[in-house]
């Protein structure tokens, strides 16, 4: 279950977890509010300063102002940046990858979104959370279980331990791709067939949710853990950015995950 929620104008989608859990989470919306424009969060799609702003309102509407804000350079790959003390007192704001993962408290985690699907790992004892960045290329080359190998690796997590929460993202309803999307999937097994879908002209349906989470179960999380918001960006336009509707001067959003401070 997610609900929206809205502090200071800036409206967002928060999954409604148990408020004892460790873990806080929020997929950011366009919405800024009636006086402000849209919520850009993509530095490489708008002016600095008002970008920053943009990013100040929303940690301040979550009630995180004073929380550090990590994000990567995301390169649609599969590379897992681990922010551990050293790394956010050297920055890893031009590390190339498309996951994070932190066990500090504080921290938050941000990847940047639009109608590729933002996806949040956590687990409760150890507290770890992680958020993800998969588009159709991260999808390819496996950044979900890329991430969860770093849980396992590097915080002692068993796949069993791990929650998934999977945010707004491009439908299958719209996501329309032709053979050559879907050949390096096919060359990955039969599992494709699972999340593509055949609609007419030798063109394809995909279904990232459906892929994501195909992906997380082989790895190990159990069905019971992962949850889907399902809501499309591009038929919500309205509410969230699309780079398949707008084009390369679209917005960003951001999916955000930090562990509460104690
Ligand atoms: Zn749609």
């Amino acid at each position: 279950m997610f609900g929206w929620r809205a502090t200071d104008g800036v409206l967002w989608l928060e999954p409604l977890l148990e408020a004892a859990l460790p873990v806080r989470c929020a997929f950011t919306t366009r919405w800024a509010g009636q006086a402000g424009g849209p919520l850009n969060l993509g530095l490489a799609q708008g002016r600095r300063d008002e970008v920053l702003a943009n990013r100040a309102r929303v940690l301040r509407a979550l009630g995180l102002a004073e929380a550090p804000l990590v994000t990567v350079r995301q390169v649609h790959g599969k590379r897992v940046c681990v922010v551990d003390e050293r790394a956010l007192r050297r920055g890893v704001a031009a590390t190339p990858a498309d996951a994070l993962v932190t066990a500090l408290p504080g921290v938050v985690l941000g990847v940047l979104v639009a109608d590729c699907l933002p996806v949040v790992l956590y687990s409760l004892a150890p507290a770890v959370v992680a958020v993800v960045h998969a588009g159709r290329k991260g999808t390819e080359k496996g950044v979900v279980l890329s991430a969860l190998a770093t849980l396992q690796r590097r915080f002692g997590l068993a796949p069993a331990q791990v929650f998934a929460l999977l945010g707004p993202a491009i439908g299958p309803c719209c996501y329309v791709l032709d053979e050559r999307a879907v050949a390096p999937f096919r060359r990955q097994g039969e599992a494709w067939r699972q999340f593509f879908c055949r609609c007419r002209d030798g063109q394809w349906a995909m279904d990232l949710v459906a892929a994501n989470t195909l992906q997380l179960r082989q790895g190990g999380v159990p069905a019971g853990h992962i949850q889907a918001l399902r809501l499309c960006t591009v038929c919500n336009q309205r509410y969230f950015f699309s780079y398949r509707a707008e084009g390369r001067a679209a917005g960003r959003g951001m999916a955000l995950a930090v562990l509460r401070l104690a």
